[in-house]
C-alpha cells in the first residue's frame, strides 16, 4: 500500500507539496543547504567586479592610467577589508584562496619565525592539517593535537598545558586553531587563546574562513599573529583569499615572482576578485544583526523540526556553535547510507562533511576526532541569507519521509 507525505504548507498563492520521490512540486529547486562549501555570488559582488571584468583590464603594475586604475581599486580593497578587520592595509594580502593564506601563514612562522613545533586540532581543515603534517615532517618538528570536549570544543586547559611543555623543552610552538569549524560549528575563544600564545610565546595563526563576514572581527584587538579568509565563504567569488600578517613580523613569501603584494604574493593581481572580495565583506557586515539573527533562525528552524519529527536525531557540534552549520547525526540504517544520493535526486544540496574532504576514505577525520559518533550517519547542512523557512521545511518533510517506516513502499 503506498502511503504518501502529506502536503504541508501554502506560501502565498503557492502549495509546497510533496509528490514523492524525485517530483519537487512547486519548489524552487534545487535547495542548496550547503554554504560552508561555497556560497552564491551576490549581485552587489557582481556589480562592483564587473568593470575590472570587461573595460577596466589594466594590469596593475602597469604605470600608464589603465594599469594605475587598477591598482586603485586593489588599495581601495584592501582599505575597506583592513577597516572591517580594525587593522592596518598595509597587514592585509591578497592571495588566491584560504588553502594558500593557511599555507603561507604556516610555512613563514616555520621558515622565518623560528618555530620550532606545531600545535594544532584535530579537528582543522586540511589546508592546515595536511599542510601542518607536511612542514612538521619536512623540518623534523613535533606536531601536537590539542584535546577537545565532546562538542569539538578546544580544551583550553589541555592548551595551556602543551604549551608549557613546549617552553619547557625550549621550543617555541606555532599554534594554528580554526575560529569556526567547517563541519561541526564549533568555536574558538581567538582572545583566550592569543593570551596563552602571548605568555607562552607561541605564533598563533588561526583560520577564520567560515568566520570572517560571518563574525564581526576585531584584530586590533586579539593577540593573533596571521588568520585566513575566503571570498567565496561569504558571497564574494572564488579565486581569492586574504591573509592578514601582524605588523609586526616580517616573514617570506610561499609564491616568488615579481614584486605583487608589497614582494609577499607574486602574481598578475585577481583584481575582480579582490574588488569582490571587499565589496562582499563590506556588505555581509553592514548586514551582520539582521543576517546573523535570520540565519540562525533558520538553523534553529531546522533543529527544532528534525527533534520534533526524527527519533533518534544527534548534533555534532555545539548547540550555540557556528549559525550557519547544522551537523547532523542521524541513526544509522539502511536507508541512512545512500542518504547524500536521496538528497541529492530531490535537488536538495548538502554535504557529508566538508566538501574538499568527500573522497576521505573511512568518513570525515572530524567526525572520526569526536567521541561518540559510532552508529549514525552525519549530513553537514549550511545555511545562507538567501535560504528560506520553506526550504528548511521541506528538506525536513523529505527526511521524514526518508525514515519513516513506509517509505519502502512510496513509489517513485
Ligand atoms: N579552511 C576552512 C575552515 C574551510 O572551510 C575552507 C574551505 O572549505 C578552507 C580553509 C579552504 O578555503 P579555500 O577553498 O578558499 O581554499
Amino acid at each position: 500500500m503506498v502511503k504518501k507525505p502529506e502536503n504541508f504548507r501554502k506560501k502565498g498563492d503557492v502549495w509546497i507539496e510533496w509528490k514523492g520521490k524525485g517530483s519537487f512540486g512547486a519548489m524552487k529547486h534545487p535547495i542548496y543547504l550547503d554554504s560552508a562549501a561555497t556560497t552564491a555570488l551576490s549581485p552587489e559582488a557582481l556589480e562592483a567586479m564587473m568593470p575590472y571584468l570587461t573595460e577596466s583590464f589594466g594590469n596593475p603594475s602597469s604605470i600608464y592610467s589603465m594599469g594605475r586604475s587598477t591598482r586603485v581599486a586593489i588599495e581601495m580593497a584592501r582599505k575597506t577589508v583592513a577597516r572591517t578587520l580594525g587593522v592596518k592595509p598595509m597587514s592585509i594580502f591578497f592571495t588566491s584562496c584560504g588553502t594558500e593564506s593557511n599555507n603561507t601563514a604556516i610555512l613563514s612562522a616555520i621558515r622565518d619565525l623560528g618555530c620550532t613545533s606545531i600545535i594544532t586540532s584535530p579537528i582543522e581543515h586540511h589546508a592546515v592539517l595536511h599542510t601542518a603534517e607536511h612542514y612538521s615532517r619536512q623540518y623534523s618538528l613535533p606536531l601536537d593535537l590539542v584535546a577537545l570536549d565532546e562538542e569539538g570544543v578546544v580544551d583550553y586547559a589541555d592548551l595551556e598545558q602543551k604549551l608549557k611543555q613546549h617552553q619547557a623543552d625550549g621550543r617555541k610552538p606555532l599554534v594554528s586553531l580554526m575560529y569556526a569549524n567547517n563541519e561541526i560549528g564549533s568555536l574558538l575563544d581567538i582572545q583566550r587563546v592569543g593570551l596563552l600564545c602571548r605568555l607562552y610565546g607561541a605564533i598563533f595563526h588561526s583560520d577564520c574562513v567560515q568566520a570572517v563576514a560571518h563574525y564581526p572581527i576585531n584584530l586590533s584587538e586579539s593577540f593573533v599573529h596571521f588568520i585566513s579568509a575566503s571570498g567565496h565563504k561569504f558571497h564574494g567569488p572564488k579565486g581569492v583569499g586574504m591573509l592578514y600578517v601582524n605588523p609586526s613580523l616580517e616573514i617570506a613569501p610561499l609564491i616568488h615572482g615579481g614584486s605583487q603584494e608589497r614582494n609577499m604574493r607574486a602574481g598578475t593581481e585577481n583584481v575582480y576578485g579582490i574588488v569582490g572580495f571587499a565589496r562582499a565583506l563590506e556588505l555581509a557586515m553592514e548586514a551582520y544583526e539582521a543576517d546573523s539573527r535570520y540565519i540562525a533562525g533558520l538553523r534553529g528552524l531546522m533543529r527544532g523540526l528534525l527533534v520534533q519529527h526524527l527519533p533518534g536525531v544527534r548534533f555534532n557540534g555545539p548547540e550555540q556553535g557556528l549559525y550557519t552549520v547544522l551537523s547532523v547525526c542521524f541513526p544509522r540504517s539502511a536507508r541512512s547510507e545512500s542518504l547524500l544520493m536521496e538528497l541529492d535526486q530531490a535537488g536538495i544540496c548538502v554535504s557529508g562533511g566538508s566538501a574538499c574532504s568527500s573522497g576521505e576514505a573511512g568518513g570525515s577525520h572530524v567526525i572520526r576526532a569526536l567521541a561518540n559518533r559510532d552508529g549514525c550517519t552525519t549530513v553537514r547542512f549550511s545555511f545562507c541569507k538567501y535560504n528560506t523557512a520553506e526550504e528548511i521545511e521541506y528538506t525536513v518533510n523529505f527526511l521524514k519521509s526518508v525514515f519513516s517506516p513506509e517509505k519502502a513502499g512510496v513509489e517513485a
